[in-house]
């Protein structure tokens, strides 16, 4: 099968140009449309199918890469349409294809082409025997599940740090797929990767033996690696623990040093699940978990775990806040013209005032109206290294009937926080929308502190609207806000009293 993808690019041009002249002004009528499915540029490796569909007329015999037939679909399914075709391929090793378009033709006695096209999209057939490795790049490269989209984006599995090394094996439009493991595979968009020539090393390693130890802000896990492989972490509840998973390494941990000034990290361990997935098992001791923060020195695994705040009480609290849009991104508008970035910014300065007269400390994302990409607010507060999060936009919905606060979160460890505010904010009187987990907004997939959205009410419903816009109901929405975030807090406090008393006790 390798053979007949060779042929040189002056080849097909010929090709193209010679049956063009033999069909004239048949050749559009008898292709309508040829392309692959998806139609967008893909690369696949052996085992993936290359699939590709046609438009053209009825009882036709038609082929594609060279010489491939594909079938006519039956009425039945097409919703009656007569002449569509499709085909399929599955990429053998050894077959190869250079970023070309897909031939399609349509044949005369098995022969003599009638009519050929080109897909518009382009295939690579990657050579398992020249593995295309990349480096993540940047502050906020991230791993996304599949290749779905969204308002949100994909649906992210997680961030990454940067020179990440990554095992290519095929792409799909503007993402890549990354082999994990075996197995397990995940999806990276172009943008945050950088190609290295194919024929690089799969990278593995064996972990070298770990220590946990203590400084003055975090408990900080060390785990040697030959090289930087890629993560994924879950902050688990119930028991409250962190597991990380390293993929490509293997067990050569032979102990694992616990140094003193641990406060957060109880017992931890590591599993070897599966032979090229090492994970590290992290239980805290307390039930609320503070957030924490992967990245690479070198290339040790670096795991940061942060420790509750000294008290759990408003006064003393550092409180990230974010008022959602800004500039030239209004967000959503009303039918009377009512802006979100204005009602983000007016509920978020009240509820800054109604904070810092609790005695907290508030780090605001913007304080004026300013176009501020939500990219740059993820690395401001990473950078703020705030204890908590609060994200204030206003809701719409393309139907006026719908109304009602409601928040979210992405980690459950952290719906505590969004439910406290759910909660309070319904005291105001507005109906409740709900609260929501597993939300896939940038904010919100901070793990370096619980965070929560307040999707303060829908603007988009005229009764709503009446009270956002109103400075009396913003003031109390920003009081109700702040009360929430007191009952988490004193919620915390309740929920962890042996962790509590442990955490005192290792403070004095
Ligand atoms: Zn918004």
């Amino acid at each position: 099968m390798a053979s007949i993808f060779s042929g040189r690019r002056l080849r097909w041009l010929l090709l193209v140009l010679l049956s063009g002249f033999a069909a004239g002004s048949r050749a559009q009528a008898l292709i309508e449309s040829a392309e692959t499915v998806p139609a967008t540029n893909q690369w696949l490796g052996p085992g993936d199918r290359l699939q590709v569909r046609l438009k053209g007329r009825p009882g036709q015999r038609v082929t594609f890469l060279k010489g491939l037939p594909m079938t006519e679909l039956p009425p039945a399914l097409t919703k009656g349409q007569r002449g569509i075709y499709q085909g399929t391929y599955v990429v053998r090793p050894g077959d190869t294809l250079q970023n070309r378009p897909i031939l399609f033709q349509v044949l005369r006695n098995d022969t003599v082409a009638l009519a050929s096209a080109f897909s518009r999209s382009k295939v690579r057939f990657l050579s398992p025997d020249a593995p295309q490795l990349a480096l993540t790049k940047g502050q906020l490269a991230y791993l996304n599940y599949g290749l779905g989209e969204d308002r949100l984006g994909g649906a992210k599995l997680g961030y990454l740090d940067s020179a990440v090394v990554l095992h290519l094996t095929g792409m799909v439009g503007t993402q890549y797929r990354v082999r994990l493991a075996d197995n397990q595979v995940a999806w990276v968009p172009q943008d945050v990767l950088r190609l290295l020539p194919a024929g690089g090393f799969v990278p593995t390693s064996l972990t070298g033996s770990w220590s946990v130890t203590g400084d003055s802000l975090y408990d900080n896990v060390l785990v040697p690696l030959e090289a930087r492989l890629p993560y994924r972490s879950q902050l688990l509840t119930n028991p409250t623990r962190l597991v990380v998973d390293v993929f490509g390494a293997t067990s050569n941990t032979n102990w694992i040093t616990q140094r003193d000034g641990l406060r957060e990290l109880g017992d931890v361990y590591y599993e070897q699940p599966q032979p090229d997935v090492f994970r590290v098992v992290l239980p805290l001791r307390h039930a609320q978990a503070w957030g924490y923060r992967i990245d690479y020195r070198g290339t040790t695994l670096r795991i940061r775990v942060k420790r509750p705040p000294a008290k759990l009480r408003l006064r003393g609290l550092t409180i990230g806040l974010d008022a959602g849009h800004g500039g030239t991104n209004v967000g959503a508008t009303s039918a009377k013209g009512s802006q979100e970035k204005v009602l983000t910014l007016a509920i978020a300065q009240k509820l800054k005032q109604e904070l810092e007269k609790a005695g907290a400390r508030v780090l605001m994302t913007r304080e004026t109206d300013v176009t501020v990409e939500n990219g740059s607010r993820v690395l401001l507060m990473r950078q703020l290294n705030p204890d908590l999060l609060l994200s204030i936009h206003v809701n719409s919905s393309g139907s006026a009937a719908v109304q009602g606060t409601s928040t979210y979160y992405r980690y459950v460890a952290y719906r505590p926080l969004a439910l406290a505010i759910y909660n309070a904010v319904r005291q105001t009187g507005l109906k409740g929308f709900g609260n929501v987990g597993s939300f896939n907004f940038n904010l919100n997939g901070a793990t370096e502190y619980p965070n929560a959205l307040v999707e303060t009410a829908f603007v988009s419903n005229a009764e709503d609207e009446k009270r956002l816009i109103d400075p009396a109901f913003q003031q109390q929405l920003a009081e109700r806000i702040r009360e929430g975030v007191a009952e988490f807090l004193k919620g915390t406090q309740a929920r962890g009293p042996k962790g509590w008393l442990l955490h005192q006790a290792a403070e004095n």
